[in-house]
């Protein structure tokens, strides 16, 4: 397998030097098999956006050291955030859409690109449970709507309203001075992206959020689309992303990242170039998209269109007994 393998890769590079296209292509099929062991740095690692990834990553922590793995690590961060009712972007108390619905999306996958996924579900509080349960309890890797919100009964998930006092006083207060029409704007966009790596070098990675306030009934974002809104490759790394699922969705923006990371880019300069694919390709004025970036080693990047995105890092060394806790502005990177 690996020899046969080798050749292909070796008369690859050779085809590729006569045509003239160069490294990049060696560099891309040089990188490591996902099937590839994994072998821990003894370093453990979470990244996650926006300041609320300060305390999801602590949880992480907590559930490494109760002895999880990186997807434990992901799914109490997610759980922590989608459980806070005053967070108006994830879980319970996130703002509805423009008929008052809480609509919620979410994702996880693994190193070995093991994958879950659902959306538009209602009246689940832990949205990243039920993506994880699709992900190892069955063989699909997405669900939607009344089926999602079907298999979470089965599980014995209690149905909870989500719409929150407070979420529903901020719709009906939109509802005075909207027209009923859906606003793209570069304030609303805090979804909680997730990425981990254990002491034994295995990556995971999520992404929960209620989407866009006010969007149009049935409007599913990236975040539990695989490839936009997270993506991990055991071998190389895992991204997520935050801001205006469309523009992440119409580049494809995780996967991108990831790719560009096999091929060679750091997370900084992968996320930058995503961000660059954006630019490149819509208006941007009134949309904004952040992306996080963690490699398989632990090493971290993060890039959004405009100013203001941030992400919490987190990361202890098997030696060290303490985790180094970080915010970071990525609005210069
Ligand atoms: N990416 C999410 C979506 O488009 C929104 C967000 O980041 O808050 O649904």
């Amino acid at each position: 397998m690996a020899s046969s393998r080798r050749k292909f890769i070796k008369e690859a590079t050779a085809i590729a030097g006569t045509l003239g296209i160069g490294s990049w292509w060696s560099k891309a099929w040089s990188r490591p098999p996902v099937s590839a062991p994994f072998e821990g740095s003894g370093r453990a690692a979470m990244a996650s956006t926006w300041n609320h990834g300060m305390l999801a990553n602590d949880e992480g922590f907590s559930a490494l050291d109760a002895g999880g793995n990186a997807l434990d690590m992901i799914e109490a961060g997610a759980r922590l955030v989608e459980a806070d009712a005053e967070g108006l972007s994830v879980g319970i108390g996130g703002l509805p859409d423009r008929d008052g619905n809480v609509t919620l999306d979410a994702c996880i996958m693994d190193h070995t690109q093991n994958a879950g996924s659902v959306c538009f579900v209602q009246n689940v509080a832990h949205p990243i449970t039920l993506a994880r349960k699709v992900m190892e309890e069955t063989p699909h890797v997405m669900l939607a709507g009344a089926g999602a919100e079907q298999y979470a009964r089965e599980l014995g998930m209690k149905p909870t309203n989500l719409l929150t006092v407070k979420a529903r006083k901020a719709w009906e207060k939109w509802q005075t001075t909207s027209n009923y029409e859906p606003v793209i704007n570069i304030e609303n966009h805090d979804t909680i992206g997730l990425l981990a790596l254990d002491h034994e070098g295995r990556l995971a990675g999520g992404c929960t959020t209620s989407g866009v306030a006010y969007k149009m009934h049935g409007r599913v974002g990236d975040s539990p689309i695989i490839g936009a809104g997270l993506y991990v490759d055991g071998a190389v790394g895992g991204a997520t992303a935050t801001g205006l699922g469309e523009a992440v969705m119409r580049t494809v923006g995780s996967f991108l990242v990831v790719e560009l990371m096999g091929q060679g880019a750091s997370p900084q300069e992968a996320c930058y170039e995503a961000v660059q694919r954006i630019i490149r390709s819509m208006p941007t004025d009134d949309l904004q998209v952040g992306y996080l970036a963690l490699g398989r080693n632990g090493e971290v990047g993060g890039h959004a269109v405009h100013g203001g995105f941030n992400y919490a890092f987190h990361q202890r060394s098997e030696t060290q007994g303490t985790v180094q806790r970080v915010l970071i502005d990525a609005s210069h990177g």
